[in-house]
């Protein structure tokens, strides 16, 4: 019997479900109410017999495995080696669990050299000491400084044995090549960077965001550098403070979402442990599950400028149709959280006493504009009555309907009419987030190169047009996802390829190919926001 059958066999679906869920039992089956979609009455059916569960409301169904990918939002690797420790079974893949262990603590050890030059360093201590953060905190999320040099962690790296490639995989070097294609040598991914480590739920290293120190700060450089995606890190499944932060959420069932690494230490340094931050990509239904294992509230806090706000209202709006409690940071004036901090950290606590809820927020936004009644009504119903209309419960639209009409003068009638008006939109607004049988638009694009990469054709070029980089996905990650793609409910693999695939053949997406492709180069590659519009498309498809 193999390693994962071996488990099954071991193991009860019932009791792994109601680490969870709390079941109850019904004839054979036992059901409850579904972990992966709003719902007031149980649709959601565990039959023990079978080893398997169903939804009858999300459609949502699988075994122990896929349940605990789910639940616990992790790749299929890991469901695996959390079921096999409960089921008392070795995993025989112990070649995988090795490379990855020799990255772990490649990150590890890298880690350490970042504080060790950190301590060395008289400009970057002054720089961090100067936007405010104490030792402690600095000794609390480990944050460290990689030197101004080509190759200094790679000498470090290689003086302790790791290869290249180990090093390559891990994201902390680059390999330079020639005109050829061949390799003229390796160098730091980070230089001359306040680095703060970006750790995993149980607090190991898996990738850096690196500041750069304001003395080195050119036009051509990036103020944040981030780890790419590697084996270990995976941006939409990261927040930065999560592991730190994750108690005191537990504890307050509250989240404190801040824009970026310097805001999260200093909320952190403030006192608020149930920050955490974001930074350099955008909210995904990920995070929001993630979010969700703890808490039901999330506390916004964004940039005033028109960048920060479109986000807080995106964000904002997928985690009410996620089923969360939003509300927004009080005003604090046009500096960030963290300068904030380091002036009065009371401050920063006072402010969010004074949270607003996004749709008190967003109608006061509006209503604080200098333009005429009509079009203050007329915004009204087109950027805040969305937010009412993606609200689960009967209850909270009706509260934020009388709100609205209280602060507007507009009649409570008139306003649920407009809100019955856009509603079939919201529905299916809600429906994409809600449905767990249609991939993320991460794993979507993971699939695409897969695809590509396993088939070398013309779909390889297609993919190159777009500047999606098939390089950024390495063969492990790609092997791992197409693993993990079996065990979904895909039937045919080749075919749901196929299908996929024929879909940018269409003529009638040509032209928006066109589109994208000029997008790209007018405003540079904005890959999540091209994905977003490609699974629009393959997502229509297959409904
Ligand atoms: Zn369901």
């Amino acid at each position: 019997m193999n390693p994962k059958d071996q488990i099954k066999e071991n193991l009860s679906i019932v009791d792994v479900v109601s680490t969870y869920v709390r079941l109850e039992k019904s004839g054979a089956q036992f059901r409850a109410r579904c972990p992966f979609h709003n719902e007031r009455t149980p649709s959601f059916y565990v039959s023990p017999d079978r080893k398997s569960y169903h939804c009858f409301g999300c459609q949502a169904h699988g075994d122990i495995f896929t349940f605990v990918e789910k639940i616990e939002n992790i790749p299929f690797i890991d469901a695996l080696k959390i079921l096999a420790d409960r089921a008392g079974v070795s995993l025989k893949d112990a070649k995988r669990n090795e490379a990855e262990s020799r990255l772990v603590s490649l990150l590890k050890d890298t880690t350490l050299h970042f504080e060790n030059n950190l301590k060395q360093s008289a400009e970057a201590k002054e720089y961090i000491f100067g936007r405010g953060l104490t030792d402690e905190t600095i000794a609390t999320f480990h944050v460290g400084y990689a030197k101004n040099e080509w190759r200094d962690l790679f000498v470090f790296l290689s003086s302790k044995g790791y290869s290249p490639e180990e090093m390559i995989l891990a994201g902390v070097v680059i390999e330079a090549k020639d005109d050829t294609g061949k390799t003229k040598g390796f160098y730091d991914r980070f230089r001359g960077r306040v680095m703060f480590p970006i750790r995993n739920i149980s607090g190991a290293t898996v990738g850096y965001s690196g500041r750069i120190l304001p003395s080195l700060a050119t036009d051509s450089q990036g103020k944040y550098v981030n780890t790419p995606e590697t084996p270990l890190y995976h941006k939409s499944k990261v927040l930065f403070g999560y592991d730190t932060g994750r108690k005191k959420m537990n504890e307050t069932k509250e989240v404190v979402v801040v824009e970026g690494q310097m805001d999260l230490c200093m909320s952190y340094q403030a006192g608020v442990h149930n920050t955490v931050a974001v930074s350099g990509t955008a909210f995904t239904d990920e995070h929001i599950h993630m979010i969700k294992r703890f808490c039901d509230k999330v506390i916004l806090s964004f940039d005033t400028d028109s960048a920060g706000q479109a986000a807080l209202k995106k964000t904002g709006l997928l985690c009410i149709l996620g089923g969360l409690d939003v509300y927004v940071v009080g005003d604090i004036g046009t500096k960030d959280p963290a300068d904030l901090i380091k002036d009065d950290p009371a401050l920063w606590v006072k402010a969010l006493a004074k949270k607003k809820h996004v749709i008190e927020f967003l109608a006061d936004t509006v209503l604080a504009l200098p333009v005429d009644e009509r079009t203050k009504g007329q915004k009204i119903v087109s950027e805040v009555l969305p937010f009412v209309r993606a609200l689960t419960s009967p209850i909270d639209r009706a509260h934020f309907l009388r709100t609205l009409s209280e602060k507007t003068s507009i009649s409570q009638d008139i306003l649920t009419e407009e809100l019955g008006r856009g509603i079939l939109e919201t529905s299916e607004l809600s429906k994409e987030v809600e449905m767990p049988s249609v991939p993320p638009i991460e794993r979507l694009s993971k699939e695409l190169i897969a695809f590509a990469k396993l088939h070398k054709k013309e779909a390889h070029d297609e993919f190159i047009s777009l500047s999606l980089d098939t390089e950024a996905f390495p063969d492990v990650i790609i092997e791992e996802e197409m693993f993990s793609l079996e065990k979904r409910v895909i039937g045919d693999k080749e075919a749901y390829f196929k299908d996929l695939m024929s879909t940018y053949k269409k003529e009638e997406h040509k032209a928006e190919l066109v589109r994208l492709q000029k997008k790209l180069k007018e405003e540079g590659a904005d890959i999540e926001a091209i994905m977003v519009q490609i699974y629009d498309h393959v997502k229509k498809r297959l409904n």
